[in-house]
């Protein structure tokens, strides 16, 4: 057999046509989501309510396994996929292991990660509807970034509700998505009465991504012609991030190459889901016997520490109500800068997996990860997004213990997205000033108490 490149690339006439949906295949299907007033599970009116129809029919659809992407959507994934699958040649050679190591690497359009593979589809059955404005929040920014850009192709207006210390510490993200043509407010703001009551209270407030959820929602229901979009956790979010797993998969079968494990990092579970689809639709078809390992922050443990119960999906209990790992919707992490990871509790579908131990999970301390980001950056040439480089840091040491036990593992992992806006942080790295505080059992009492006591098996 040739060589493996080191960069795998797919032409355009191999890149996927379908998403993959892991729920028409799983056994254990997860809980039905449900209704926060009748505790039923919810209908897709309750939900069209607040999100778009398309959406909200992916959501309910636990039975389809592959479902086509419309033409109109192809054509914004063509725009800057498929995505190369990296051989990574130079970090296996700086480890000295006789493992092989491959990485899918998201990082490379604008908004800097693969948050624009559900932005594109969301914005585009927006449009389909006839909507005019969609509403949305963002903590460190890439979620909102991502819809920017997403919305401007498609032409939709789009207004995001940006958590104010975020806006004040990101200027340059916040003129990104100015640029792209969105309304951007810094949260609490004047426009909703959420916010107005909150800045009542507290006008000197930093916000949070709770107040932010609760504007954006409250716009979105003002107006029959606007609603409100997320960017991970749901399941449809999951099934548009297939596009990953699956051309990872059509890269892999290209060269024969058959990964032993398949890593990457977890904040709500969007990448994960979308990375391990097809491979762990065929381990639970009896097909391989892959690992899958989730890497979490160790100040916000949702898989490793948290339980398996329903729970609202914001702070603000606006939400219908999902069975999942959660820490509490009250669980306030302590300030990390992986930002995207920094959410209480995990998509529905990799919670159900990892209770069925189809789904392994470990947590991660700030300094190691960027310990392992900056030793990737100096061998592969990329400087990762420091949520990307939680999973950087569970492949290096998996290939480490290869080193030990001579073991040729074939290793692969998520790399979502690129640092350039988190320079802060490797700032603080730098200096030796980045802290790692990890939340005392205790501090897990206090979120636990948040789950809302009801039934919790149906
Ligand atoms: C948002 C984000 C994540 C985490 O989100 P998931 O939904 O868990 O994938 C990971 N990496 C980057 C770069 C992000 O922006």
């Amino acid at each position: 057999m040739s060589k493996i490149p080191t960069r795998i690339y797919l032409s355009e006439d191999e890149a996927p046509q379908y998403w993959y949906n892991l729920r028409a295949v799983m056994k254990n299907k997860p809980a039905p989501i449900l209704h926060p007033g009748t505790l039923e599970p919810v209908t897709a009116a309750d939900m069209e309510a607040i999100f778009c129809k398309e959406p909200v029919k992916q959501e309910l659809d636990d039975t389809t396994k592959l479902i086509p992407i419309p033409d109109g959507i192809l054509d914004f994934y063509r725009a800057y996929r498929p995505a190369a699958l990296i051989r990574a040649y130079y970090l296996e050679k700086a480890l000295g292991t006789p493992a092989e190591i491959y990485y899918k690497f998201e990082g490379t359009n604008t908004s800097g990660s693969h948050k624009l593979n559900s932005a594109g589809p969301q914005a585009f059955y927006a449009k389909e509807e006839g909507l005019a404005r969609l509403t949305t929040e963002t903590g460190a920014g890439q979620w909102g970034t991502a819809m920017a850009m997403a919305a401007a192709f498609y032409g939709i207006e789009l207004t995001v509700y940006m958590v104010k210390i975020s806006a004040e510490q990101k200027p340059y993200r916040k003129a990104v998505m100015e640029t792209y043509g969105a309304e951007v407010y810094p949260s609490p703001s004047d426009t909703t009465d959420a916010g107005r009551r909150i800045l009542e209270r507290d006008p000197d407030t930093y916000g949070s991504l709770g107040c932010a959820i609760s504007e954006a929602i409250e716009t979105a229901m003002k107006s029959d012609k606007c609603r409100y979009v997320l960017g991970s956790v749901l399941n449809h979010v999951l099934l548009h991030q297939s596009v990953i797993g699956l051309e990872t998969k059509t890269a892999l079968d290209k060269y024969g190459i058959a990964p032993d494990v398949i890593i990457g990092c977890a904040g709500g579970g969007s990448n994960l889901g979308g990375l391990i689809a097809p491979f762990m639709g065929e381990r639970i078809e009896g097909k391989n016997s892959i690992r899958f390992v989730a890497v979490e922050p160790a100040s916000c443990p949702s898989l490793t520490r948290g339980r398996f119960a329903y729970d609202f999906g914001d702070t603000a209990k606006t939400t219908p109500l999902i069975k999942m790992k959660t820490l509490g919707n009250g669980f306030i992490p302590s300030s990390n800068h992986a930002g995207g990871l920094r959410y209480h509790g995990m998509n529905s579908v990799l919670s159900q997996l990892f209770e069925d131990g189809l789904l392994e999970a470990r947590s991660e301390t700030q300094n190691d990860v960027f310990e392992a980001a900056v030793k990737f950056s100096k061998v592969e040439g990329i400087l990762p997004a420091p949520e990307s480089s939680h999973a950087i840091k569970a492949a290096v040491d998996e290939a480490l213990e290869c080193k030990k036990t001579g073991e040729k593992k074939v290793i692969l992992f998520g790399l979502t997205g690129t640092g350039y806006f988190d320079l802060s942080a490797y700032m603080q790295y730098n200096a030796g000033t980045l802290s790692d505080r990890v939340p005392t059992d205790d501090d897990l009492a206090e979120g636990f108490a948040s789950i809302p006591d009801i039934p919790q098996n149906r």
